[in-house]
């Protein structure tokens, strides 16, 4: 599977170049090697994945590549292109930064560095099609996350703080076999829950607010994200309202969904019935975002993505409301784009959920 990857990365190589891997997600993606500060070198001969002595044993174990301990990555690298006569090496502009690449040039005497074949984003464009592993390891995180939803709801209620719902998730998980939490988990409640990516803090949880959670596991260094926003004692008849138009919005993208769409088109769904019952303004972030190693990858469903969705890209569905100082709803799935429409891969329930 690395060993196709690392192909058709190839493929883009003209003559005499390489390409340099800097991103932590690509290098692993590239290796199977997850979690370190490598780098991957892809020739037209040869492919080799560079870390220091920190990492040496562990990456050697699993690493599908050529492993090199290195103490002095750049000068290595440079001695490794010099033997192949590589005259053009292109590095991810999306993860190297201008120090970085000040560095690279000073030392690759007689090499150019450029960044015209943007290495990254030919990676990304791989990484947006999951494999049949990739996806199995997404659903195990989102299993996980299932399991997790339903245990929290026997622990909400009122009288808790918001920190000690999120790491009472958090704890949870990880027991599960999460093997730590995808992002920093959202827990937030009442007037918090209309901040998008509120952090849970010390506020005590009352009757008569929205809950919303939001958080995901991670398995073979694959994440999975979802949201629940649940109603603490009786919800008002705007909060209802408030909830069913989000949940309708999101319905009609997740039926909306199949290969061979625009990304935008997928957001303007959800979009249109949000703005139609009136809360024009409220849903200030894109539908969704693809999942995989890293938590958010593209494309994504908003207003600006043009890609067009293919079977086997991995993408949330989050539509949201967020009214200010009052409070907020938004409720994500996890689905799979198929031929003719998508896989959701999310199973919690959706009806409102009072406790
Ligand atoms: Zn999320
Ligand atoms: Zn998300």
């Amino acid at each position: 599977m690395i060993e196709r990857r690392i192909e058709k990365l190839r493929g883009f190589l003209p003559e005499n170049s390489a390409a340099l891997i800097t991103n932590e997600a690509d290098c692993f993606y590239l290796s199977g090697f997850n979690k370190s500060e490598g780098m991957v070198l892809v020739t037209r001969k040869s492919a080799c994945l560079y870390v220091d002595f920190r990492y040496i044993e562990a990456a050697r174990a699993v690493s599908v590549i050529d492993t090199k301990l290195t103490n002095a990555f750049l000068n290595d690298i440079y001695s490794a292109l010099k033997a192949e006569n590589v005259k053009t090496v292109f590095v991810e502009s999306g993860s190297v930064t201008l120090a970085l690449k000040e560095k690279i040039e000073r030392i690759f005497k007689g090499i150019e560095v450029s960044t015209a074949l943007d290495a990254g984003g030919i990676i990304g464009d791989m990484r947006a099609v999951k494999s049949k592993s990739e996806i199995a390891l997404i659903k195990s995180a989102q299993e996980i996350t299932d399991r997790a939803f339903l245990y929290i709801l026997g622990r909400i209620a009122a009288g808790k703080t918001e920190h000690e719902v999120a790491l009472d998730l958090e704890f949870f998980m990880r027991k599960e076999g999460s093997e730590g939490t995808a992002f920093d988990t959202i827990c937030v409640s009442g007037k918090n829950s209309s901040k998008p990516h509120g952090v849970p803090g010390e506020k005590v949880i009352e009757n008569g607010d929205f809950v919303t959670l939001d958080f995901g596991a991670v398995r073979g260094g694959y994440r999975s994200d979802m949201t629940r926003t649940v109603a603490v004692g009786k919800p008002s008849e705007k909060m209802i309202t408030v909830y069913n138009t989000v949940l309708e919005a999101q319905l009609a993208a997740l039926a909306a969904i199949r290969s061979g769409v625009s990304c935008r088109e997928i957001d303007k769904v959800a979009r249109d019935i949000i703005d139609g019952a009136g809360f024009e303004g409220t849903f200030g972030h894109g539908l969704g975002h693809s999942v995989g190693i890293d938590i958010h990858e593209d494309p994504s469903f908003n207003t600006r993505c043009k890609a067009v969705t293919k079977p086997g890209m991995v993408i949330t569905v989050e539509p949201g409301i967020y009214l200010e100082n009052e409070f907020g709803v938004r409720i994500e799935d996890m689905i799979i784009v198929t031929e003719n429409g998508c896989e959701n891969i999310t199973r919690s329930e959706k009806k409102l959920t009072v406790i």
